[in-house]
């Protein structure tokens, strides 16, 4: 079951949804479809898991927890 994380680049909304196939995706805050996919996410364990040694996160994850760019 895919689910894409989403941020708006018109209002900086984050969001998740689920997405079939070529189905069009909106911005569920101001309608936007200019918006910029992030990372699949499958099973929500561990989302929050903080990372031994991490402290403020880096740049490029938007969570700061440093798990996916590794
Ligand atoms: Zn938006």
């Amino acid at each position: 079951m895919p689910i894409y994380e989403y941020k708006c680049n018109k209002c900086g909304e984050d969001f998740e949804k689920l997405v079939f196939g070529k189905q069009t995706v909106q911005c569920p805050k101001c309608n936007s479809a200019d918006i910029k996919k992030k990372m699949s996410t499958f099973g929500m364990s561990g989302v929050e898991k903080p990372f031994a040694g991490t402290s403020s996160g880096c740049s490029t994850c938007s969570k700061g927890t440093c798990t996916s760019c590794r």
